[in-house]
């Protein structure tokens, strides 16, 4: 490799081949790929995200090479790794020099400011490039919200779909006239309903778990070495996402929000990591849902391609939007001052909880929790535990392979744990034993009993309901929202309060033996 004339940083979540870096081979310009120990431990990750991010970077370093780039690829445990960004570029540009740089904008608030400042320190021009990803630019949701109090998703998602005219009757109204069908899609799980099996991939991954290994970088979770079930390359997304029109996409909004014992994705994609390491765009897959509904509206109603579409075009470049309209100060907030410690039973899953037995265990498991079991099963019951928000965002980014600081940080500390004090939510996502019940077949195999508030049997989440909305009554009970939930609770009888706060107490005090 000579005469390089630039030198292009591409990071592991950017693994977008549509990008028009690569439109054209050009001898002169060296893309540089780097496995980096101090971002594989920065948390303790799955063993299945260290994996599926170095088995991706892999097969597209390999694919750009096919294709005619010029490719540097450091693996993790290569000699000449100097596990940093600054080191590796110092000596390739001692080695090629370079007239200038480049890189994508992370989407990471840390890895922005961490890379300017390096790119800075070469006496070299640099480029900025945007990843060329998403629907909105950076900017984009602040502007849209500027001078407004409240950042609603529904204005924004609405916003969207008549700027990218998706589901569309005219330039302004929906198609059918109506614009969300949230209300149609909480179904639980029919007794003998079977869902397909998850579309899963058999990857041989022995080499870079032995390599993970050798670098001591700390894990958690499992992994089967001989059958990584995750897709890693273009190709494999899209037939994950085929998989998911094909049979998941008829019943995706019937049952979104179903829990259950026996399942572990039901009718969702799994296509939030592919999603998110840049396989394949949003735009691709809305395109492709919409496209996919409007030939088949005998098998797929409005309402699964509604609700399907809403999670990509609206939460997902929502919550994109608010992490740059918000941060740095966003990744600090605290909004009840919660302090508690997560109990040790996350990381192994050993509870009498039923609910979160299976959460907490198939996310060790499978790196994976669909949307309502990190929401109202392990979300739910840090907040009403009084967790504090550090720790509930260091095991969601850790354990979740889709997970990546933009996305997970606003849906953790936001939607799920209001410590944003309602940027997100309108409201907090939190709730007793009853609203698991009815989403799930959870209670029938738990210890405890979803109808009991006290005694040993009783289930905590409906004391440790209760005990949250009385130490939070300041924070919340001028909260339209919340306004049913404090009159009831004002109508209880003192002996009952004082009952299921002793009762919250006591489960508190005894957390790890929940
Ligand atoms: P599906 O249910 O099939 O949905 C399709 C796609 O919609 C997803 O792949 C995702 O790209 C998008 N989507 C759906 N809901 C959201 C949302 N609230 N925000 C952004 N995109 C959404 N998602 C992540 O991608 N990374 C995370 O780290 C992450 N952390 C979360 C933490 C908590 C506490 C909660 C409540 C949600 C989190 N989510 C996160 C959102 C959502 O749970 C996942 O996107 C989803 O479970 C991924 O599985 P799937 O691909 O099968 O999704
Ligand atoms: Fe979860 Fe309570 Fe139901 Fe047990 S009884 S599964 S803890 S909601």
């Amino acid at each position: 490799m000579q005469n390089i004339k630039e030198i292009r940083l591409i990071l592991g979540d950017q693994l977008n081949i549509q990008h028009s870096w690569f439109e054209e081979i050009d001898a002169k310009v060296l893309f540089v790929l780097m496995e980096i120990k101090a971002e594989s431990e920065y948390v303790r990750h799955h063993i299945q995200k260290i994996v599926g991010i170095f088995k991706a970077m892999r097969h597209f370093a390999d694919e750009l090479r096919q294709k005619g780039h010029q490719v540097v690829y450091y693996h993790i445990n290569a000699t000449q790794n100097t596990q940093s960004f600054k080191g590796n570029l110092i000596k390739l540009i001692e080695q090629y020099h370079p007239t200038h740089l480049a890189f994508q904008e992370p989407d990471e608030y840390r890895l922005d400011q961490l890379l300017r400042e390096v790119f800075t320190s070469f006496d070299l021009p640099f480029q900025v490039h945007s990843s060329e990803h998403f629907y909105t630019k950076r900017d984009e949701l602040a502007t849209f919200f500027e001078g407004k109090k409240l950042y609603l998703m529904e204005s924004f998602y609405r916003n969207m779909r008549k700027k990218h005219q998706v589901l569309m009757e005219s330039s302004s109204q929906p198609i059918s006239g109506q614009w969300n069908y949230d209300k149609d899609n909480r179904k639980k799980l029919p007794k003998k309903h079977i869902p397909p099996p998850a579309h899963l991939f058999q990857h041989q991954v022995d080499d870079i778990v032995d390599a993970i290994q050798e670098m001591d970088i700390p894990s958690i979770g499992t992994i089967d070495t001989s059958s990584f079930i995750w897709c890693t390359t273009r190709k494999e997304a899209l037939q994950l996402f085929d998989y998911f029109l094909d049979y998941l996409y008829p019943y995706f909004g019937t049952y979104q929000d179903a829990l259950s014992e026996h399942y572990w994705s039901i009718y969702h994609s799994r296509i939030s990591f592919a999603l998110n390491i840049k396989l394949i765009s949003p735009k691709e897959i809305v395109d492709r849902a919409e496209a996919y509904w409007s030939k088949h509206q005998e098998a797929v109603s409005l309402s699964q391609a509604e609700g399907f579409i809403r999670q990509i075009l609206g939460w997902r470049e929502y919550m994109r939007g608010i992490y740059w309209a918000k941060m740095p100060d966003y990744a600090s907030l605290n909004f009840f001052n919660n302090q508690g410690k997560l109990p040790a039973f996350f990381w192994t899953g050993n509870t009498k909880m039923a609910c979160m037995r299976k959460a907490i265990g198939q996310s060790l498991k499978y790196a994976y929790a669909h949307h309502i079991q990190r929401l109202m099963v392990t979300g739910n019951f840090c907040s009403i535990a009084g967790i504090h928000p550090d720790e509930v965002d260091a095991w969601y980014l850790g354990i979740y392979i889709d997970a990546f600081d933009w996305v997970e940080l606003t849906n953790t500390r936001g939607m799920s744990q209001y410590a944003d004090g309602g940027v997100v939510a309108t409201k907090p996502y939190v709730s007793s034993g009853a609203y698991i019940n009815k989403m799930s077949d959870h209670c029938a195999n738990c210890h405890y009993n979803y109808k009991l508030k006290t005694g040993e049997k009783a289930c905590p989440f409906n004391s440790l309901y209760w005990h949250f909305i009385q130490r939070n009554e300041a924070k919340l009970s001028s909260n339209r929202r919340m306004s049913m939930m404090y009159a009831l609770w004002r109508k209880m009888n003192e002996d009952d309060k004082i009952a299921l706060l002793n009762q919250a107490d006591d489960y508190l005090e005894h957390m790890e033996e929940l």
